[in-house]
């Protein structure tokens, strides 16, 4: 299995390729407006955030809610070999179109290794180990290969595995709650028992969910864009994404899976 810290931003390993790589548009995440390619004026000469401690106040909430899940240093340091985009100009074209292609195969790896860690999952172990496998291998070629990758195509093969995943799981909880791809912006859930519930594309924005709880709750792809996730339980919910938690407003009180950590403007 992956090492979880290769599925971590490792900014320091990465030549801010999300600060440049990526378009902003001017709006409550962003306070500015950037095209693709250019970099972010408050990029700094060694690939660091100026305003980094500074982000919420200073109009760019949108940067703390990202996570590259790993692309970032991957392509960086692997798919490029450690050579930058600003020592070697001619590749920056290449080197930024792989990267939102890492972060789909990262992403996958992040869901897969997270199912594969379950017990419950035991009938899947192999099936498991073999989509890793296959993902960790493509993800350590050469840059033409990775921008030759068919991402949807990779998303269907793992979907099936993820699905089986939430099934063995929330079958413990007995009650399965199925709200997946609901709209869910603005719901009053503070306080509700949302256990082993299917949350899979819901959108959650600007929930209420304090103090709700979710453990064996399935969240993947949930849009928890400032929801008040104070004193929820998160306990044994299934993938949640540091991105998600990141976009979210908790406190001391919300408690997190341990893979992932508390942000730290809550
Ligand atoms: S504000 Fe900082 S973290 Fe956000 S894109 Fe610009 S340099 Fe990167």
């Amino acid at each position: 299995m992956p090492d979880r810290r290769t599925l971590t931003a490792d900014c320091t390993s990465c030549f801010a390729l999300c600060c440049v790589a990526l378009t902003f548009t001017k709006s409550a995440d962003f306070a500015i407006d950037k095209r693709a390619g250019d970099p972010c004026p408050n990029l700094r000469s060694d690939y660091r955030c100026g305003i980094h401690d500074r982000l919420r106040p200073k109009g760019f909430a949108g940067c703390t809610g990202y996570d590259c899940f790993g692309a970032g240093q991957q392509v960086s340091q692997v798919t490029f070999g450690g050579r930058s985009w600003r020592e070697a100009p001619e590749t920056r074209d290449r080197m930024f179109a792989a990267l939102p292609v890492m972060r789909h195969l990262h992403e996958l790896l992040w869901y897969l290794t997270e199912a594969r860690s379950l017990a419950v999952t035991r009938e899947i172990h192999a099936d498991l180990d073999a989509e890793i496998a296959d993902l960790e291998r493509v993800t350590g070629e050469d840059a033409d290969a990775v921008l030759a990758i068919d991402v949807d195509a990779r998303r269907a093969q793992v979907n099936p595995l993820l699905a089986r995943t939430s099934e063995l799981v929330r079958a413990a909880v007995g009650r399965k709650k199925d709200r997946r791809g609901a709209d869910l912006i603005g719901a009053k859930l503070a306080g509700a028992d949302l256990r082993g519930t299917n949350f899979r594309g819901a959108y959650l924005i600007a929930a209420n969910l304090r103090d709700a709880n979710l453990p064996r709750a399935d969240l993947i792809g949930a849009d928890l864009r400032d929801a008040d996730v104070r004193g929820a339980d998160f306990t044994d919910s299934i993938f949640l994404t540091q991105s998600q938690v990141n976009a979210a407003r908790g406190d001391a009180a919300t408690t997190l899976p341990p893979r992932l950590t508390r942000p730290d403007h809550w």
